[in-house]
Parts: structure tokens; sequence; C-alpha cells
């Protein structure tokens, strides 16, 4: 029996949900297979955390609680996980794939000696370790990658696995931790948050996402206010991005986000390769275009073909009422 270990990343104070997929994950896998599934959550309130990762099943959830945690920071952070897999001997160790986790994985595999698969799209475990997938070539193939040792590392795309809970009663570890000024040669000075839309692109449940053909005003106040009704996050394509009408920080794509929502709709989109390399995962896509030939209808679960400017205000209405 092995410990499969999940990383339960927090950011602004709340539970990355990734993490919480890949913690479901984990705990079917180790239900399959006999072996015991665990978290961990490495943050300044760690404990704070503790209830809502006990209902996704770990028999174990670890805490290391420490200020310096406030904001990411590679060094002290590397130096929890170490700590961490130390005590917890994991065979599996498994995180969400966020940019924090892009910045660690390398480091962590090099210090502990472990082989490392990042950013799949889906796992399963093997005889001798883990087959993944990984989107590639702007996520038109599915790479099959393989990982073999007695300690792996894998990060899974957010949005790979669907949020299943357990068991609701984890033994609580709290592991000692502190580290010395002196150990810490970087200096952060200054986190530069994402600006306009504040629900994070990456996590949101609901994307409403806006191309060429939204593109002036009476578009863009259709496009927020469609996110409005729906509470979703809103993207763009590059097209938009370029042109300066909206955010860099918006673009999806895959020069942009890669995001995975329940709900994808494209509206004025076309559906070029590159933007449809970011929002492919999404559970469900609706395009909104006046083309039927827009190759975003090919990937897409719904498709509404006509002018966004008369089909979005009916729409918007019919969601307020549903809403309502
Ligand atoms: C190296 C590289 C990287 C790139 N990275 C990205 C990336 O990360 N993300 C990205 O998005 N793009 C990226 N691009 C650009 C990409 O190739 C496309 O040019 C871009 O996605 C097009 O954006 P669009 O669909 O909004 O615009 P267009 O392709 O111009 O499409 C606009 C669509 O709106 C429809 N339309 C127009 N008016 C209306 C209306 N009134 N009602 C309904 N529909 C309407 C049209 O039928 C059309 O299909 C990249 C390109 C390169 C070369």
């Amino acid at each position: 029996m092995s410990t499969l270990l999940t990383h339960i990343a927090i950011s602004d104070g709340k539970i990355k949900r990734s993490s919480l997929e890949v913690l479901s994950h984990m705990r079917q896998l180790a239900e399959a297979n006999r072996h015991t599934a665990e978290a961990v959550i490495i943050d300044a309130e760690a404990s704070n955390y503790v209830d809502e990762v006990k209902k996704y099943g770990p028999s174990t959830i670890y805490t290391v609680e420490d200020p310096i945690f406030e904001n990411h920071m590679n060094t002290p952070l590397l130096k929890a996980l170490t700590k961490v897999m130390d005590e917890a001997e994991p065979y599996i160790f498994g995180f969400g794939s966020t940019e924090s986790t892009k910045d660690i994985l390398g480091a962590l595999a090099a210090n502990q000696d472990a082989a490392v698969l990042s950013d799949v799209s889906e796992f399963e475990l093997t005889d001798e370790g883990i087959e993944a997938k990984r989107p590639v070539m702007a996520a038109k193939i599915l790479s099959d990658n393989v990982a073999e040792g007695d300690r792996i590392l894998v990060s899974v795309r957010s949005g790979s696995y669907d949020l299943d809970e357990g068991d609701a009663d984890a033994d609580v570890v709290d592991i000692d931790f502190s580290i010395d000024d002196s150990e810490i040669q970087a200096t952060l000075r200054e986190i530069i948050g994402a600006s306009g839309d504040k629900i994070d692109l990456a996590e949101a449940e609901t994307i409403v996402a806006a191309g060429r053909g939204a593109k002036d005003e009476e578009g863009q106040d259709l496009i927020n206010e469609l996110a409005s009704v729906l509470n979703a996050g809103i993207g763009a394509s590059r097209a938009l991005t370029e042109a300066g009408i909206m955010d860099p920080s918006l673009q999806i794509g895959q020069t942009g986000k890669v995001v995975s929502p329940q709900l994808y709709i494209a509206v004025g989109i076309s559906g070029a390769i590159q933007h449809v390399a970011g929002m492919t995962n999404s559970k469900v896509i609706v395009a909104i275009n006046k083309d039927p030939d827009a190759p975003i209808f090919d990937i897409a679960d719904y498709g509404i073909v006509g002018d966004l400017y008369k089909v979005l205000p009916p729409f918007i209405e019919e969601l307020k009422k549903i809403k309502g």
C-alpha cells in the first residue's frame, strides 16, 4: 500500500479548484488500487482550509502553517514540500497545474530524485508508475507519457477531472516548519495582480469569450452583461487583446491562458487553432457566430448561427428570467 499525496494550492484565500480535482482523482485511484490518498496544505493559514479539504476524502491532511506562505516564494515552498515528502513518503505526489507549480516542480523533482510529468490532462497508475496524456502542438495532439520510479510528481491541467466527495474523517497532522531569513535569497518586491476581470479564468466555472465580431462598444456591453448574468469570467481572442480592446491577461489560447470551464461561450470568435488550443478542454462549448462555416462550430457542442447583436439581447433576457 502506497501513498498518493495531493498538494492543495491556496490563492487569494481560496482553495484552487484544480487541486480538489486532482485530490478527487487521486482518491478514486487509491480506492481502486488499495493505496492511501492524503493531502497537504501549505499556507499562512493552512488550518482554515482543512474542513473543506476533508470533504474530498483523504485519510490524512498535513498542514504546514507559517506567515512566510502568505505570498508564493519558491525557497520556503520547496523547503516545506521537501519536509512533507520526507514525512508522507508519497509514491505519487499530485499538483494542479498552476503558474506556481510550474515554477517549483523541476526543483522539487531534482531535490527528491523523483520522476516528473507536468501539465498532463489525464493519468492512470501502471505497475511501474504512471501513464499520462499531455496535450501538445496547440492541443491538436495528445502525447502519451510514462513515468516510472518510486517517487513521481505529476501536475494536472485544471478541468481534467470532476470533483468527487468522499468520507470526511481525515486525521490532521501539523508539520513543524521554520525558515531563517538568511535562507531566502530572493526578495519579493511587488505582486501585480491581473487587471480587468476579477474572476480567475483558470478556475472559472463559466467563461464568456469575445472575439473580433464583438469589438465595438455595443458588443463589449453585451459581453459584459452576459458574463454578469452568468457570473462568468470574461475572456478574449487575440484579435481583441492585440487591438488593445481587451486586457492581454484575458487572452485565451496558445499564447494566452489555457482554460477548462464547465461552460465556454465563444461570441464572434472564428475558432482559429491558436485560440482553440486554450479552450478545447471546456466541458460544454457554445458558439455564436454569423458565419455557418466558422471553424468554432467544429468543436462546439451547441451553435447559434446569427448576428450576435440580434442573438444576445433575447438570450440575455431569457437567462435573466430563468435566474430571476
Ligand atoms: C503564433 C500565434 C499565436 C497566436 N495565439 C493566439 C491566442 O493565444 N489566442 C487567440 O485567440 N489567437 C491567437 N492567435 C491569433 C489567431 O490565429 C486568430 O487570428 C485569432 O484567434 C482570431 O480572433 P477572432 O476569432 O476574434 O477574429 P476573427 O478570426 O477575425 O473572427 C471573427 C469572427 O467573428 C464573426 N463575426 C463577425 N461579426 C459578427 C457578428 N455581428 N455576429 C456574430 N459573429 C460575428 C466572424 O464570422 C468571424 O468568424 C495567434 C496567432 C499566431 C500566429
